[in-house]
């Protein structure tokens, strides 16, 4: 039995992580990754106390050492299902069952899908989300970016220099991304723009071997020899397994209020996964920490201590 159980290992569930943890609570973070999104930022620039550049890797690297430190226990899974039972919350992963007093969903955004078929059976095995991450595996090979915003734009300059020629296939006429990134990208000789046309199938054998593109307009098909395809058509929040459990708002983005507790007595909620409308990495650090101390408030008064000592506000 924990104390608490954190869903979700980026910036907000770290950090939650490392509050939960120096009070004493007996944590654990499931997560199906180390680091969020944040871990995907190559460069940067806004987080306080860096004054060079440094990665979002490298942050998060820090984060895990800091949580490591306290002794927080990690497990790297995807959490399906909550259950509210003799007020003990059940996290099924999909491997096991836990238990804890209260949770805290951190489990953020993540990538949206084309959902066409051959995308779930490729996952991993050509069908990538993060160019960062990935697009070292594709050096001299064709491969396909999807989107037409800074995410999509930037992974085809990234990947332009790695992969002998890349495909940029948005379904509009236009980019929304920065002009300066559409004038870079013009100049690229190995990239090749395929406009208003949308996937319609990711083929192959074991690995991805080509994808089938239709053009809007008259629909016309054509098969494209490629060995990896980017995805870069922005973020949402999967909340399903939550849905009966915590209050959404249209966006699916769990609501929450300025202490971070969601509608459901002992779940609170930190970071892009919340209604809270910026979604920055300090201030998914900050939401984590709130949402770590209201834990620790509730378990406190839940054991029946009165007022309990929450940080240097509360002894003024
Ligand atoms: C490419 C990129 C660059 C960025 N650059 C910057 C920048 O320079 N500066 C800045 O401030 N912000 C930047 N951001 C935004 C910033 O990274 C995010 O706002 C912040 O990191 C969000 O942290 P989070 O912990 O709330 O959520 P996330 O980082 O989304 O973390 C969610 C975690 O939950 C896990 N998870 C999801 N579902 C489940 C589940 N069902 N079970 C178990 N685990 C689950 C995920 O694997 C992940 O580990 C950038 C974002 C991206 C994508």
């Amino acid at each position: 039995m924990y104390d608490v159980i954190i869903i979700g290992a980026g910036a907000a569930g770290m950090t939650a992580a490392i509050y939960t943890s120096r009070r004493m609570l007996k944590t654990l973070v499931i997560s199906k990754d180390l680091g969020g999104q944040a871990a995907m930022a190559s460069k940067v620039e806004n987080y306080p106390g860096f004054i060079e550049v440094i990665s979002g890797f490298e942050i998060m690297q820090k984060f895990n050492q800091q949580a490591q430190k306290f002794g927080v226990e990690f497990i790297f899974d995807q959490v399906k299902e909550i259950q509210f039972k003799n007020d003990i919350f059940l996290i099924k992963t999909n491997k096991e069952n836990y238990e804890a007093k209260a949770i805290i969903l951190a489990f953020g955004l993540t990538p949206r899908d084309l959902n066409v078929p051959g995308e779930e059976k490729f996952k991993g095995r050509g069908v990538s989300y993060c160019a960062t991450c990935d697009s070292l595996f594709y050096k001299d090979k064709n491969v396909a970016v999807i989107g037409g915003g800074n995410a999509a734009l930037d992974a085809t300059l990234l990947l332009s220099k790695i992969a002998k020629k890349v495909y940029l296939i948005h379904c509009r006429g236009e980019f929304s991304g920065d002009e300066i990134l559409i004038q870079k990208i013009k100049q690229q000789k190995n990239i090749q723009l395929i406009l208003n046309s949308t996937i319609k199938e990711i083929k192959g054998d074991e690995l991805v071997k080509s994808i089938i593109v239709s053009k809007i307009n008259n629909k016309r098909e054509e098969e494209i020899k490629v060995r990896g395809i980017f995805v870069e058509i922005g973020y949402e929040v999967k909340a399903d397994f939550v849905k009966n459990l915590v209050d959404l708002d249209e966006k699916n983005q769990i609501i929450i209020d300025k202490n971070c507790q969601t509608s459901h007595l002992g779940i609170f909620a930190a970071g892009d996964v919340t209604d809270i409308c910026y979604k920055q990495i300090i201030i998914s650090a900050g939401e984590g920490a709130k949402a770590a101390l209201s834990v620790y408030k509730y378990i406190q008064e839940k054991e029946g201590k009165k007022n309990p000592i929450l940080d240097w506000g509360t002894t003024k």
